[in-house]
This record gives structure tokens, sequence and C-alpha cells, in this order.
């Protein structure tokens, strides 16, 4: 019988948990075996006992890395309580599904000697019939919710209109750049907070979106061309075009006590929109969070992963905002990779058909071989080619609404791990 593995994460701050016990009863129903590690839902609100209670195994970190079908929503990393790197606890030919943007070279090796078959999480194709396997855009939900609550908690202020006998509080002004998954979900969240909230995209069909979230959209002062990338996502713009949108936002940005900011291009550096000159003309006391700080930031100011105090101005560079909701995180997670499991197995066994492009996108590494290389020879070749170009991926935190296609590795200036180095 297939096993599906779930070890605990170890990165620091890491919250989340792959698989949750709800998510249990419909991997067992498919013919597979589930075994976790103990401890490994104990910060998802997830006790050992209730994943007993759901069919799976408790078991420890060598049984549940040494599993079939690992699940994680994090790398492979060195792990100090069993002093070894836990891509050596794979067993080879494994198959391994997580959120793999922090790739290097030297990772992929580690999991290609091994002979391990990888899936990147953020690689999965934006197609309706992947929706419910899109981990990223469950992430980005819970990102873009907690951000807004993340700026209410600095921000001196009421959200809320409040009508008092100490007097009449006007609602907090909240502006949204970048209306994707996240942003929308900024946008709900300040309003049910009872904000005054307005959004602004470069993508013009998001307008409807906004609008029926109670925000008013803001259009982009830039040519339909320039902003249309493939497969829903926003093109990186010229530095006239980057400009321009500069131009129309500073009126936006300065009336606001709340900035939201989620504006990415995938595998590109994130847009520089908000200047340190903009940032003066805020009123003191006003809050921007950046989302996009792992893929270098919409703020000229923004530091990733700390927070800065400039011209009376709190600038937040959250990373993994995920991780601080870690119940219904894990939870979406644990819903995302079992429905991917179960598209990768039949009848109780692995089915990889890479002819489905749900499969074939997303795995990075195909028994040891860069997805997509061309299948080994006999002799001294027999290794494969490199893994380098597997390599290259987008944020490793599923924080923000960074999601697949060409991607960021660690190495990329534009890549927040290249950044906090
Ligand atoms: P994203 O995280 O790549 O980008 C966030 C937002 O930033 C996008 O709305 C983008 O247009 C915007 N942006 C980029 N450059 C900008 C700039 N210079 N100024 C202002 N805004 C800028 O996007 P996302 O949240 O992943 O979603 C993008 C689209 O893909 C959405 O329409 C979403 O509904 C769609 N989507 C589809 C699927 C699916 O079909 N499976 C899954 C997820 C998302």
């Amino acid at each position: 019988m297939l096993s599906i593995g779930v070890p605990r994460e170890t990165t620091p701050g890491e919250t989340r948990v792959a698989l949750v016990p709800q998510a249990v009863a419909p991997l067992l129903k498919a013919g597979l075996s589930v075994q976790v590690q103990a401890g490994a839902g104990v910060l998802s609100g997830a006790t050992d006992e209730a994943y007993v209670a759901a069919g799976a195994t408790i078991v420890d970190a060598r049984a549940a890395f040494g599993s079939d079908v690992v699940l994680k929503v994090r790398e492979p990393r060195w792990n100090e309580d069993a002093a070894v790197h836990e891509a050596d606890l794979l067993r080879d030919g494994a198959v391994l599904i997580a959120l793999l943007g922090g790739r290097t070279p030297q990772s992929l090796e580690r999991l290609a000697a091994h002979r391990v078959t990888a899936f990147a999480l953020e690689a999965l194709p934006r197609i309706t019939r992947a929706q419910s396997m899109d981990v990223m855009s469950s992430m980005s939900t819970v990102a873009g919710y907690r951000a807004v609550l993340l700026a209410a908690e600095k921000l001196p202020r009421f959200f809320p209109l409040l009508m008092t006998a100490a007097g009449t509080i006007p609602p907090a002004r909240v502006f949204v750049i970048g209306a994707g998954v996240a942003g929308l979900q900024a946008i709900a969240t300040a309003r049910r907070l009872g904000a005054v909230v307005e959004a602004f995209d470069v993508r013009p069909a998001v307008r409807e979106e906004v609008q029926s979230l109670g925000a008013t959209f803001i259009a982009a002062d830039v040519a339909d061309a320039a902003h249309a990338g493939a497969g829903g996502y926003a093109k990186e713009l010229n530095s006239s075009d980057e400009q321009r949108e500069r131009d129309r936002l500073t009126k936006h940005v300065q009336s606001a006590d709340v900035v939201i900011t989620t504006a990415v291009v995938p595998g590109k550096r994130a847009p520089l929109l908000i200047t340190t000159a903009m940032v003066q003309g805020m009123r003191p006391g006003s809050v921007i969070v950046d989302m996009a700080a792992e893929s270098g930031g919409n703020c000229e100011l923004t530091r990733a992963g700390t927070e800065v105090q400039a011209h009376g101005v709190t600038i937040v560079g959250p990373v993994n905002l995920a991780a601080g909701l870690a119940v219904h995180a894990s939870q979406m997670f644990a819903r995302n990779v079992s429905t991917l499991v179960l598209h990768l197995t039949k009848n109780g066994a692995l089915a990889l058909d890479f002819d489905d492009e749900i499969t074939r996108t997303t795995c990075v590494l195909r028994d040891g071989r860069a997805a997509g290389a061309p299948a080994p020879t006999n002799g001294p070749a027999a290794n494969g080619p490199t893994v380098a170009g597997a390599a290259a991926a987008p944020s490793a935190t599923g924080a923000t609404g960074s999601t697949g296609g060409p991607a960021l590795g660690p190495g990329d200036p534009a890549s927040g791990e290249a950044l906090r180095r």
C-alpha cells in the first residue's frame, strides 16, 4: 500500500502542517496509508490523537520522511534534532510534494541523489482544473486577510466610522495596490472592518471584482498592451510606464491611512510603486504593509521581515504571513495537497501521467532528473543531466500572491532570500 508521510516542519517560524486530520479520510478511502510525525500538527491545532482518530499512524521523523510520498509545506532542510539533512531521510525513488520556492541547484542535487520525483506547488498551472489544488491562491487568501489585521494593529486609528458621545470618528482610508487573490481578500477584510477602500491594478479585468467588494477601482493610466501577461498574470512595466503609474498613485497613497501593496510579476522583481518622496508626503501615523516584500518590495523603504519607521510612517515587510493563521492555512493547504495526491494516484498506487498538464508542469524533478530532461542512457551519462535547470522558483513561503511561471531563485537579486542575505 502506498504510504503518505507527513513530517513536522522544522523551518523557523513555520507553524503550518501539510496535512490536517480532516484531509486524511479521502486518502485512506483511495487506498493509501498515512503516517504523521508525532507533534507535526501541534502548532496548527491538530493533535496526534486527532490524526489517529482519522485513521493515520503516528511515527517518528525517519518513518515519516521514509514514506513513498512525502507531503511538506517547506523544502527539506538540515534537521537539528535528527542531525541529518531531511533530504537524506527520503527513500530512494520517493515522491516529494512541497513549496519548493527556495530550491537551488545544490538542494535539487541532494534530492536527485535519492532519485526523488519532486512536485513544486508554486508551479501548478493556473487552469480551472487545478484550482482545487492551488496552494498559492489559498495562501494568498490567508495572507491578504492577515495583512489588513497587521495594518489595523499598527494604525493608531479606528478602521470603522464611529459616532460616539465623544464625537464622530471618520473611517480609515485603505488603498490596496494589486487586486489579485491577496489584494481582493485584503479589500474584503478592510471593508468588513469598516474602512473606505480604494484599489488599483494594472489589469483592468479586475474592476468588477473590486467594485463588487464595495471598493472604488482606480484604473491604470497605461496602454492595455503594457499590462497583459501570460496566464492571467500582469506583465512587467517598462520604466516610463512605471513612472506614470507612480504619478497616478501618488495622490491615492498620500490620502490613505493604510496602503497594502501586493503587486508582483512572477519571475521579476516586484515593481517599485511607492518612492521615499511619496512616503514623505503621507500623513504621520500612516501604515504601509508591503506584501511584495519577499520579491523586493513595492515600497522603496521596505525591508523584508522587519518594520521600518520613516517620516512618521510605519512600513511593514511581512514574510510568511500565512503562518500566522496556522489552523486555516493548514486546513486549506491540506485540502489542496490531498487533491493533488489523488490526482497523482490511482487504485492506491502512483499513476504519474506526464502528458497531463498539472502533473507535467508541477514536476521539477523526475526520478532525480530535471523534469523535461531527456531519458537517461546506459553508461556514464546514466545519472542524467544537471538539475540546475529545475532550480528556479518564486517565493518559498507561499505568503504572497506570487505563483508559478518563470520564477525567482534564491540567487536572483529579486528574490527575498537574496535580499535578506
Ligand atoms: P499575482 O500574485 O501574480 O499578482 C498580484 C497582483 O498584482 C495581480 O493582480 C497583478 O495584476 C498585480 N500587479 C502586477 N504588477 C502591477 C503593477 N505594476 N501595478 C499594480 N498592480 C500590479 O496575482 P494572483 O493573485 O496570483 O492572481 C492573478 C490572476 O490569476 C487573478 O486574476 C486570479 O484570479 C487568477 N488566478 C487564476 C487561478 C486559476 O485559474 N487556477 C488561480 C489563481 C489565480
